[in-house]
């Protein structure tokens, strides 16, 4: 019986402390990096946070950007081994 009040008791603090921590920690956030406005409702679809060109794998149709995919000439891939399994 203890022990279930206890667990009620640390759920319930949890669920507090959770509750303004939330709250808190992004308001210290937006002080802290007043260089920079809030990133929230944004919505940038198909362009990364660098304005990066994005990149179709030939092989599995995912977009990745230009810096993070692997390239045989003039074509594109996600990774290595899509690439090699393109054949080039
Ligand atoms: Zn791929």
């Amino acid at each position: 019986m203890l022990k279930l009040l206890l667990l009620i008791a640390l759920i319930g603090g949890g669920l507090w402390w959770f509750a303004r921590g939330g709250r808190a920690g992004s308001g210290r956030d937006g002080d802290a990096s007043s260089g920079r406005p809030p990133a929230n409702g944004t919505g940038d679809a198909g362009q990364n946070k660098a304005g990066e060109n994005m990149v179709r794998c030939e092989y599995c149709n995912t977009h990745v950007p230009h810096s993070a995919a692997v390239f045989a000439g003039k074509h594109g891939f996600c990774c290595e081994e899509h690439r090699a399994a393109a054949g080039y």
